[in-house]
């Protein structure tokens, strides 16, 4: 997913985006509204289906495992990112840290 933000009034995050793997994103422009929850509050039929949406989008996105990739390292904990929800994010840290001590 890209998000852009203002920092500082400069253009140093547009330019490290245009260097990056997400100028490749399949998820530019409009259709990017479905990656994150709405503001108001989303039932959860609402929630499956604009996730459904947004995964489809990521099927046939190019970028997808550095997308993935930045978002596991980030702990994005929000949206969809490579394909995968905010829940099935940490389900794939959680096996990656493995069985945890007791
Ligand atoms: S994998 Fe999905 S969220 Fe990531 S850049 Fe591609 S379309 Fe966007």
């Amino acid at each position: 997913m890209v998000r852009v933000t203002a920092q500082g009034g400069t253009d140093v995050t547009t330019a490290r985006v245009e260097n990056s793997w997400q100028v490749k994103a399949a998820c530019r422009g409009p259709q990017a509204v479905v990656f994150f929850p709405p503001p108001h509050p989303e039932r959860k039929d609402e929630r499956a289906e604009r996730e459904q949406l947004a995964k489809g989008i990521c099927a046939s996105c190019g970028v997808r495992k550095p997308c993935l990739d930045y978002a596991l390292e980030l702990r994005e904990p929000h949206g969809i990112w490579g394909g995968l929800n905010e829940l099935e994010r940490k389900a794939v840290l959680s096996r990656r840290s493995g069985p945890r001590a007791r």
